[in-house]
């Protein structure tokens, strides 16, 4: 019963809209008692970072976007961004496509833990395949490239080809990716791949009501996100991988 109130206290609270902060930090002050300190920690490291946030947003909202189909490849690197995405009033849906990660077991652990983040807000989340051979074979002969060179390119395609995919199935008009919140990965390799991913996908297929999608391009380590994932990541007790995923990277330890 106490962690079922924990989690619905904490989930109200994240998912309060931003412009009453005055009221919902006097409201949640009165809810609180000693037993749920931590949580009340919790909101306070979030009320500050909406301030920071309202305060000097970098970050562009495109026109219409209400909702967006989000590509998370980690539960940490995806944290901060679902706090910012709900905090503007907007829907995230977190897809987890990742078949780059080896081995398997390491798969599950960081898989469990994006499903750990979203079912704790209550978001949707959305569990996409594992085919590590059909990622092997996608960056067949790049398997000597550095990271951030030719390899991650393909590898970044290869997850948001499928996001893109599955923004149009699900008909969400918009998808991004947290890839692009990683200071370890190349912002522009990233956004390439997610502009020619959803051009490739609606060369071939559009939504259900005929729709394009859109990729949101846009660099996640703005507005405080970096400071934010690394206070969530404690917040969360997550687990939080020593290298990038495929096998090429472990060495890279
Ligand atoms: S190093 Fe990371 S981004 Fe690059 S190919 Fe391997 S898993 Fe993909």
């Amino acid at each position: 019963m106490q962690i079922l109130f924990e989690k619905n206290f904490y989930k109200t609270f994240l998912l309060s809209r931003a412009h009453n902060l005055q009221f919902l930090e006097k409201f949640f002050l009165a809810k609180i008692s000693s037993q749920n300190l931590h949580i009340w920690k919790k909101c306070c490291n979030f009320v500050r970072f909406l301030h920071t946030m309202k305060s000097e947003s970098h970050i562009i909202v495109p026109d219409g976007l209400h909702q967006v189909l989000l590509h998370a490849c980690c539960a940490p690197c995806s944290s901060a961004i679902v706090e910012w995405l709900c905090a503007g009033d907007i829907v995230p849906t977190i897809y987890y496509f990742n078949p780059n990660i080896f081995p398997r077991e390491e798969y599950e652990i960081r898989k469990q833990e994006s499903k750990r983040h979203a079912d704790s807000l209550g978001i949707r989340w959305i569990d996409g395949d594992y085919n590590h051979d059909h990622w092997l074979q996608a960056v067949c002969g790049l398997e000597q490239e550095p990271e951030r060179g030719k390899r991650c390119e393909v590898c970044f395609y290869h997850r948001l080809r499928a996001t893109a995919r599955k923004a149009q199935e699900l008909g969400i008009p918009w998808f991004a990716t947290t890839l692009a919140s990683s200071r370890w990965k190349n912002l522009e390799q990233v956004n390439t791949a997610g502009l020619r991913a959803a051009e490739d996908a609606n060369s071939q297929w559009l939504t259900a009501n005929g729709e394009k999608v859109q990729f949101w391009a846009q660099n996640w380590r703005k507005d405080g996100l970096q400071d934010r994932r690394n206070a969530l990541l404690k917040e969360y007790n997550f687990y939080n991988q020593q290298y990038c995923g495929c096998e090429f990277s472990i060495n890279h330890i």
